[in-house]
């Protein structure tokens, strides 16, 4: 018998705010009726904001984060097209084995799991693609497998640059609505998301913002498409209403974690996911322990993938799970064993940062891994109340 919370320490999906899993606990309602665009209008009005895109149309379909990455790719590009993609985590991977799968030619650059998107390499290929073969370059803007932070702009700085005229893809399932995203600035031409991570929703909805250069591409565009026909969508959308039946409880709840996202400010959001994680790095870096992500620049505020080393860091999930009601993300693919993550997005607080520390110090150390009890959770402490403890009160470390 488990007593108490279960703790949910996962990059996704992530803790559902009480106020919007109530929010959700309404009748089922008539999806046609005439007042229905009350609700979904406004729902696109501001999942816009959210994007920071006033340009671009957004369009939810039932599916998760992986059903945008179809609908972004069958609407606009036609088999056989060539597209730039990196690989560096197991979601970039992903993408990439789909994007084979509906037939493009994949141009796949390989770096360390733990690298970024290769800047540099896109500009050189983009540069040497004098005739714009390449229809597309696709981003993972923020490698949750890896806890790896892309730097968009830069990648549609080396486009502009060498006057490529090709669709910028961006996969911000785990970045949206948790780190700094501008659609419009940007130049972002689709924009994936999923309602699980940082919009603090059960999963159901893959989100995508299109940009006008992608609706037009998708005038134009042969390959096969029908559930996720942007046409059809948007047609319906409009008025407010889908082209087919819409989870209308998660509309519900959408509106309500839209309110709060928005009702804190992007901004404050932003900057209360940089200051978790950073405690969360800190209390990492005590420990002596190194993350995945190769460099300070690359540090996601969502999630980080810490390596365990020698000792196999399924057995700290392990014991996180049976001894202490406790997710924590596994490694995924080629990093299983190897690394552990601690999800730090969505609906969370200091007090939630500081107990999966304090519990990942207790599963590391039942795992083999040597830990100074309290040196995690006492270094996050420390930054947490940076400023505030009277000089009187100061006791540690002198
Ligand atoms: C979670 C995630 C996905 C997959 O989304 P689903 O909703 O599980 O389909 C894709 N990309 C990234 C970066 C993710 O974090």
């Amino acid at each position: 018998m488990k007593t108490g919370i279960t703790h949910l320490y996962i990059p996704g999906p992530t803790n559902v705010p009480e106020v919007v899993r109530q929010a959700m606990n309404v009748p089922m309602q008539d999806m046609r009726a005439a007042d229905f665009g009350d609700l979904t209008l406004d729902l696109f009005r501001d999942m816009k904001k959210v994007f920071k895109t006033t340009t671009a149309e957004v369009m939810f379909f039932p599916g998760s984060g992986c059903s945008a990455w179809e609908a972004a790719i069958t609407n606009t590009l036609n088999v056989g097209d060539t597209v730039l993609m990196a690989r560096h985590g197991q979601f970039s991977t992903l993408w990439a084995d789909m994007a084979e799968r509906l037939g493009l030619n994949v141009i796949t650059v390989d770096v360390a799991w733990g690298a970024g998107v290769p800047v540099a390499e896109f500009a050189r290929i983009l540069g040497a693609d004098k005739a714009d073969k390449i229809k597309a370059v696709f981003v993972t803007h923020n490698e949750t497998a890896t806890g790896v932070t892309s730097d968009v702009a830069a990648v549609r700085r080396v486009m502009d640059e060498c006057f490529h005229n090709a669709l910028l893809f961006v996969d911000g399932v785990s970045s949206v609505g948790s780190i700094d995203f501008r659609m419009d600035e940007w130049g972002v031409d689709l924009a994936v998301t999923g309602t699980q991570k940082g919009l603090m929703l059960p999963a159901g909805l893959g989100i995508l913002g299109a940009s006008q250069k992608a609706i037009a591409a998708s005038k134009t565009c042969t390959s096969r498409r029908v559930f996720y026909d942007f046409k059809d969508m948007l047609a319906m959308n409009a008025n407010g209403y889908f082209p087919h039946t819409p989870p209308t409880q998660l509309l519900h709840g959408m509106r309500k974690s839209l309110d709060r996202l928005l009702g804190e400010g992007l901004e404050n959001v932003f900057a209360r996911h940089a200051r978790l994680a950073e405690g969360v790095r800190r209390g990492i870096a005590a420990w002596g322990l190194e993350l995945c992500a190769e460099s300070p620049s690359l540090y996601s505020n969502t999630v980080s993938a810490i390596k365990t080393g020698d000792i196999d860091a399924r057995e700290v999930l392990r014991i996180a799970y049976t001894r202490y009601n406790t997710s924590f993300g596994s490694g995924l693919a080629r990093l299983a064993g190897k690394v552990f993550r601690i999800g730090h997005l969505g609906d969370l607080n200091e007090g939630m940062t500081l107990t999966a520390l304090s519990i990942a110090e207790a599963s590391l150390a039942e795992a083999g891994v040597k830990i100074e009890f309290g040196s995690g959770v006492g270094a996050a402490l420390a930054y947490y109340t940076e400023g505030r403890i009277p000089a009187a009160a100061r006791i540690a470390a002198e």
